[in-house]
């Protein structure tokens, strides 16, 4: 079956330095080859792709990227050159590769006016986008310019984690818990939530939101945002669907990166609707092959298979 992944990270010798911070999340020998991996966008990833029935990568530049650059202007001439870069390595390989841009977040009058270029020009499909920008939330009032160009022109941003802005307490003295195995999921998570909150999507109602890793744990727990929300609610906000699980169903679609496993996909499926799942790997993190045969197995219908692994990126994405 055509599977299209929708987290497929590469990264240029230019930008590799930003990586710092998320290598020390990972054991050397394995960040030093995923590093050389990521830096690879054919000699190995097309092979590798053809022998696990991987159609498509739909890519992005990996964690965090631009977004750790400190200096606004810096951020503006990168994004711009590596969504360059990005573009010509799919107008080389049309039928196997799409993109997600990158974002001079720092910037965010610059910001959507790069999404606009990088999706009307470059033909990329919309952005991904790690985790907070310099400490800002896409929450942000500042940003909600670059939600507007991002509903206007019907592209979706990824919100894919990152290391967090600071440290949170209960995770003092231990930093095996820092990283994609729990706090990068959390903290995910919350940001989706900010979002919720932030009124996005009631400002944005045509929004879509990608979220990795089979939503970062949200499908387990709309019934209880929804029954604790309105128990609890004391904040003054109204939410214009009433409970923060209706957005979830409206705005958010998940992928199944770095998920191979069958509860938590059935349970996005229950929670969420087959049109809400799509396809991804995680690469080079995960094993390619690995997603691609759990998806070919896993216990759902044919035609809720066919969606994820293909039909959804090709209607949300416009493949
Ligand atoms: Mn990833």
């Amino acid at each position: 079956m055509r599977k299209i992944g929708l987290e497929e990270h590469f990264v240029t010798e230019e930008l590799v330095a930003y990586g710092a911070g998320t290598s020390t999340v990972a054991r050397p020998e394995a960040w030093r080859e995923a590093s050389r991996r990521l830096l690879d966008l054919t000699y190995e990833r097309l092979p590798e792709m053809d022998a696990a029935g991987v159609d498509v990568q739909v890519l992005s530049l990996n964690s965090p990227g631009i977004q750790a650059e400190a200096d606004p202007a810096v951020a503006v001439s990168r994004a711009a050159a590596v969504n360059d870069f990005l573009a010509g390595v799919i107008a080389e390989h049309p039928t196997r590769f799409a993109g997600f841009a990158a974002l001079p977040l720092q910037d965010p009058q610059a910001a959507a006016k790069e999404l606009e270029r990088a999706v009307t020009q470059l033909g990329l499909r919309g952005a991904l986008v790690n985790a907070h920008t310099q400490g800002r939330y896409l929450d942000d009032p500042a940003l909600r310019v670059v939600w507007e160009y991002a509903e206007g022109l019907d592209v979706p941003l990824y919100l894919h984690p990152a290391n967090g802005y600071d440290v949170p307490h209960v995770l003092s003295g231990h930093p095996e818990l820092i990283g994609p195995m729990w706090s990068w999921g959390s903290d995910t998570a919350a940001h989706a939530l900010r979002l919720i909150f932030g009124g996005v999507f009631d400002d944005f109602p045509n929004a879509k939101l990608l979220l990795g890793h089979m939503g970062e744990g949200l499908p387990y727990v709309l019934w209880r945002l929804d029954s604790r929300w309105r128990f609890h609610n004391h904040h003054g906000i109204e939410l214009a669907l009433g409970d923060p699980s209706a957005y979830l169903r409206r705005n958010l679609y998940i992928t199944t990166s770095g998920v191979c496993s069958a509860p938590p996909l059935l349970c996005a499926l229950l929670a969420l609707g087959a049109d809400h799942i799509l396809f991804g790997t995680d690469y080079p993190f995960e094993d390619i092959a690995e997603a691609a045969a759990f998806l070919d197995n896993a216990p759902i219908s044919e035609a809720d298979r066919a969606k994820i692994a293909h039909q959804n990126a090709e209607r949300l994405l416009k493949l």
